[in-house]
């Protein structure tokens, strides 16, 4: 069965995409630590990011740095923070959230749930500043 990530990249269900290219696709977490917080997947299904080849895994990394700059425009912090958790869902990913402190990459805190219209912004903006 195919994962939730790949349904969505497949676009059997919707989702707030920012990017894609050849071999990845980025959309915004559905229950964000911060605004701007994006999900960064390979396109080819593979469980944990370290099994990815050295092809697919270099190719994921150079993706999640092209997203990241333009998160870092569209919302304005300190730092993107990245992160590998992997527990949830079963679908190699990069979460990048937009941090201005540590404790702002809890995962354990409670995540927001943003009203669609702003996660259609934001996303409209991360894609508009990706270069
Ligand atoms: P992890 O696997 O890294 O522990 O967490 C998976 C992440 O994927 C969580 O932050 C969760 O909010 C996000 N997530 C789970 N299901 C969906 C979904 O259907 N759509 C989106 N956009 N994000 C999801």
């Amino acid at each position: 069965m195919p994962s939730i990530f790949s349904r969505i990249i497949a676009g059997e269900i919707p989702c707030y995409k920012v990017a894609e290219d050849e071999k990845n696709f980025a959309f915004l977490d559905i229950n964000p630590l911060a605004p701007g917080h994006t999900l960064v997947v390979p396109k080819t299904e593979t469980d944990y990011i370290f099994d990815l080849s050295e092809e697919d895994y270099t190719s994921l990394q150079l993706f999640a740095r092209r997203v990241a700059k333009a998160v870092e425009k569209a919302c304005p912090c300190k730092r993107i923070a990245t992160a590998v958790i992997g527990l949830e869902v079963p679908h190699a990913h990069i979460h990048l959230v937009p941090i201005n402190s540590e404790g702002d990459l809890d995962f354990k805190r409670a995540k927001l749930q943003l009203p669609a219209e702003e996660m259609s912004a934001v996303a409209a903006k991360i894609a508009s500043n990706i270069e």
